[in-house]
């Protein structure tokens, strides 16, 4: 069962943190409803009320509203992106944009913990129909936003993906060379402009990518950064998000 956030208080919450440092994840509570017994820190009814990314965009993972022959959102028809595909098991909707937050904003990285397990154990099974990338690049961070965070969440799921594949992650091969002002409210245009210049890339870019994101949301900022990949020479590249929004 899924409780909504405001239910959950700030003493349940230290009760979870403090059985996740005793329980090790195992038969632990469930991050969401507290229920005991959850396998990597989920129980089995949230793990099936997960908003799964059921029906989407086969190239930039969009939710769509039903299954459809194409498979391709209006965007991705007009203009194609520099991607071939994405990845995003989950809808950016509750709880799973609380569980990412939380991890994001707060560091409390037992709330993406069940979805990171999740994501590397279906990895195969979603990579099935395409070639496995030669390369995991996460999302760079600009520098100063990294340090203030401690990490960079893409590059956590980065390396579990990579653990789960096989496929090398390779942090050095794209930089990000400043911060990017908020994109809402902009134009297409206006976002494309905003996002110049803002990842550099090496030369010796392997053929196949995958870009790996915790959440993928208006795609602006992926199709850039599969820009400058492929200016560098990657010739294939798929994005691997938790998350997609709607
Ligand atoms: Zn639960
Ligand atoms: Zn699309």
């Amino acid at each position: 069962m899924i409780m909504p956030a405001t239910l959950l208080s700030t003493s349940l919450q230290s009760l979870v943190n403090r059985a996740r440092g005793r329980l090790r994840y195992r038969g632990g509570l469930c991050v969401n409803c507290l229920a005991p017994n959850a396998t990597d820190g989920l129980c089995q009814g949230c793990r099936e009320d997960l908003p799964a990314n059921r029906w989407h965009c086969h190239t930039c993972a969009l939710p769509l509203p039903f299954a459809s022959a194409g498979q391709r959102c209006g965007e991705c028809l007009r203009n194609p992106p520099p991607f071939v595909r994405s990845i995003a098991p989950w809808r950016y909707q509750f709880p799973v944009d609380r569980m990412i937050s939380r991890y994001k904003y707060h560091g409390q990285t037992a709330f993406a913990r069940p979805l990171l397990r999740l994501f590397c154990a279906q990895l195969d099974e979603l990579m099935a129909d395409s070639p496995t990338p030669d390369v995991i690049i996460p999302a760079p961070m600009d520098g100063q936003r990294q340090r203030r965070r401690g990490f960079n969440q893409a590059e956590d799921i980065a390396r579990e993906a990579g653990r789960a594949t096989g496929v090398p992650v390779n942090t050095d091969l794209v930089l990000r060379t400043r911060a990017v002002n908020t994109q809402r409210g902009l134009s297409r245009r206006e976002r494309m402009a905003n996002l110049a210049g803002v990842f550099s890339a090496r030369t010796d870019i392997p053929a196949r990518v995958a870009i790996v994101d915790d959440v993928v949301t208006t795609g602006a900022t992926t199709r850039q950064l599969a820009r400058v990949l492929r200016e560098a020479g990657a010739q294939e590249i798929q994005v691997w998000a938790l998350a997609r929004t709607p």
